[in-house]
């Protein structure tokens, strides 16, 4: 190999980040083509969705271990296809990003293909992708439109070049997958005890938990809140004392009162 070679698969290795760029379809109708780069137009992997989505790791996945245990069936692993688009509405870059989407929308796509090229980058045919809907009510309607040469849009060609085939997306998005895991569960909407348990899990699992994440066991936790319900039981058993810091003259007991002594004062009211 020469330097210019070496040079060219440099380049080439360093600029594969386009498939870090999602597409996703804006309210109303968006016009897209399929971009087909390697041997597949699109490819299916199962998703778990977590507070973002996540791939299944396959046989033995930690995921779906987390998902049983926990009753989590929200997120329970679902097909997903994921294709390159260039949006013809939007002159964004990168030009070329990655499209995820469910089995429906699958589905529509694949009644066109029956009938019609959408894949061929010179002359197969746009697809109209209309969003109605928001949230879980999303619904997607997959529409014909006319032929587009893709190479004709400023900046495509380019990108084309040094876009990764696409089978190479799967095992990627394993892996970011993977490093983002514990980020992702820790922004979900859990329970302490629960997200406790869930880092505990993944540490024996061989994942990198730091451990001021894991504040203590479920049985620590249980204990610590008893510690400090007693505590507080004794604060509050004890008579009142008059505030020897922060008053003057003139200025009354309310005005140093802390949320501590307000709670305290509750307390023993309600005795
Ligand atoms: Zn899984």
């Amino acid at each position: 190999m020469s330097f210019e070679k070496w040079k060219e698969e440099f380049l080439k290795q360093v600029q594969r980040v386009n498939w870090m760029a999602f597409w996703s379809p804006k309210p109303g109708k968006n016009l897209v083509k399929i971009v087909v780069k390697g041997n597949l137009p699109a490819v299916n992997l199962q998703e778990h969705f977590l507070k973002w989505s996540c791939a299944c790791f396959g046989p033995g996945c930690v995921v779906c271990d987390i998902v049983r245990r926990f009753g989590l069936s929200e997120a329970t692993k679902r097909d997903m296809y994921y294709s390159y688009v260039v949006d013809l509405l939007s002159n964004e870059t990168p030009r070329i990003k990655l499209w995820g989407y469910g089995i429906t929308v699958a589905q529509q796509l694949a009644t066109i293909v029956d009938q019609l090229d959408i894949f061929t980058p010179e002359t197969g045919a746009a697809i109209q992708v209309v969003r109605h809907g928001s949230g879980r009510n999303t619904r997607y309607q997959i529409l014909p439109d006319k032929p587009i040469n893709i190479f004709e849009i400023p900046g495509v060609q380019e990108e084309y070049e040094s876009l990764a085939p696409l089978e190479e997306f799967a095992e990627q998005r394993i892996q970011d997958s993977k490093a983002s895991l514990v980020d992702n569960i820790l922004q979900m909407d859990l329970a302490p005890d629960i997200l406790n348990s869930i880092l505990l899990l993944l540490k024996d699992r061989g994942f990198e938990i730091s451990d001021d994440l894991l504040v203590a066991t479920p049985q620590e936790a249980v204990e610590q809140v008893k510690l400090q319900q007693q505590e507080f039981e004794q604060a509050a058993s004890q008579p009142e004392q008059a505030p020897t810091v922060g008053t003057t003259p003139g200025q009354t007991f309310q005005t140093t009162t802390t949320v501590a002594d307000l709670i305290k004062k509750l307390k023993t009211s309600g005795q």
